[in-house]
């Protein structure tokens, strides 16, 4: 079918103006067709030329409750009749002091202080950046980070520090800080060549000799709780998220945990650190904060975390940070919409049978011969492609396989975005079943196409 004159007119600008993220744009200029969206109904995102795709990864993970869901549209309008944004430094504003309150009523406890940026990566580096002056504010300044070898926590420069997802994270090292990166638990792909749970999480015998030896100059231990996402979706084994707590704990060190995929029900509890009744000292969250609506980020704090920096003046111990949009009214409004219809949905409770509808409908794809693993946590799944199932060998970086049933899936009406060979499905969480078994089924002959063929 022809594209409209008017969609062609947008490609052909997006193509001279527009530099995509994380996109290699010699191949965006060589796509004849890429899509151009410009409306959404629940789960489903519509394109310039009228045809609708079920949005599977909640567009790149913050959709929750589906787009243009009417309480959010309003409450954005609501704001927008009485102010758009209005600045935190020296000031502030009712949503962000009633959002500020609502989150802390659901956050893990502990938890009493909220700071507002705009983005997953700015939450990390905030809590990074805390972190550290924490200590320094103390006159006990500490200086090393502890987090894992396949970690993703944004692409600011510290929170790419904090990370070590290589392909993203290797051309920027001269410009990085080091941190100690330990083994992560990719059972799948075990470092240590152990299974769970005779491994007893032995991949967590670093972390403890490190906290040992050196947990007077750690500053935090940092991690994705449950799940790593951008590592290929890493589920983390039982008990795992517990014991490095009991650990950094045991060493007097701060845990930092970044909720920014985790949060706001992606693993079927509100925070994915509630599974194992873990207690951050400090928590990041944002994608699905504002439902996915607006750009909005938190870092939480414990009580005691934000009394270090509660100083005289002249001691110069602020936290000399703050973004132009912190606490940005109508994003605020939004995510205090999206808390409220977490409550009048029932969207946690509802969720439960969806997540074992995608659990049992994962099955059949793990069968198929190219899928080596399927992971999954609530509604944040990674299938696992690989040549060779016996043998584990991947399939090369160029080969694309992911990238591959995703373009197929397209196809038939499902967008997806792979994580290499991972293809990852992340539904908005109020799906409807029949969306829901349509997108895993064409994910199943997506897969089955790329690497089997016709
Ligand atoms: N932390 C985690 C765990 C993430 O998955 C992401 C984004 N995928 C980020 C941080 C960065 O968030 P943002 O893209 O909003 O900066």
């Amino acid at each position: 079918m022809a594209l409209s004159a008017r969609t062609r007119r947008l490609i052909q600008l997006d193509k001279q103006h527009v530099w995509h993220p994380f996109t290699q744009m010699k191949d965006w200029l060589a796509d004849p067709e890429p899509l151009v969206i410009e409306r959404g109904q629940g789960s489903l995102l519509i394109d310039t030329e009228g045809r609708r795709y079920i949005d599977g990864v909640s567009s790149l993970w913050v959709n929750v409750h589906g787009h243009r869901k009417r309480e959010l549209d309003q409450a954005v309008r609501r704001q927008l009749g009485r102010l758009a944004h209005s600045t935190l430094l020296g000031l502030a504003n009712v949503p962000s002091v009633e959002l500020a309150a609502e989150l802390i009523a659901i956050a893990p406890k502990g938890l009493s202080k909220v700071f507002y940026s705009d983005a997953g990566s700015t939450a990390v580096e905030i809590a990074l950046k805390i972190a550290y002056q924490y200590w320094a504010n103390q006159g006990r300044p500490r200086k090393r980070f502890i987090t894992l070898k396949e970690a993703y926590h944004g692409d600011t420069v510290g929170s790419v520090s904090l990370g070590g997802v290589d392909l993203f994270h290797a051309a920027y090292k001269p410009l990085l800080f080091k941190t100690d990166k330990l083994p992560a638990p990719y059972c799948y792909r075990c470092p240590l060549k152990k299974r769970f749970p005779s491994c007893k999480l032995a991949c967590l015998g670093p972390l403890k000799s490190l906290l040992a030896h050196h947990g007077n100059t750690v500053a935090a231990v940092v991690l994705e709780p449950a799940m790593m996402g951008a590592a290929g979706m890493l589920a983390q084994p039982k008990g795992y998220l517990k014991r490095v707590e009991r650990l950094a704990r045991q060493a007097g060190t701060l845990l930092v945990l970044d909720e920014v995929a985790t949060g706001f029900g992606r693993t079927g509890k509100m925070w994915a650190c509630q599974h194992e009744d873990v207690r951050p000292d400090l928590m990041a969250c944002a994608k699905g904060l504002t439902g996915g609506y607006l750009p909005l980020a938190a870092t939480l704090a414990t009580d005691k975390v934000y009394q270090g920096f509660v100083r005289d003046f002249s001691e110069a111990k602020t936290f000399f940070h703050g973004h132009t949009y912190t606490g940005n009214p109508l994003a605020c409004a939004a995510a205090l919409a999206n808390l409220r219809l977490f409550k009048s949905e029932r969207t946690l409770a509802r969720l439960a049978p969806r997540v074992r509808r995608l659990a049992s409908a994962l099955k059949p794809i793990a069968k198929l011969k190219h899928v080596g693993d399927v992971r999954q946590r609530g509604f944040m799944a990674g299938i696992e492609l690989v040549r060779d199932r016996a043998s584990q060998e991947p399939y090369g970086y160029a080969e694309r396989m992911g990238a591959q049933a995703c373009s197929l899936a397209r196809r038939h009406g499902v967008l997806l975005r792979p994580l290499g060979n991972v293809v990852v499905l992340m539904p908005p969480l109020n799906i409807p079943i029949p969306l829901l078994d349509r997108l895993v089924e064409v994910t199943h002959e997506s897969i089955r196409q790329a690497t089997e063929g016709a």
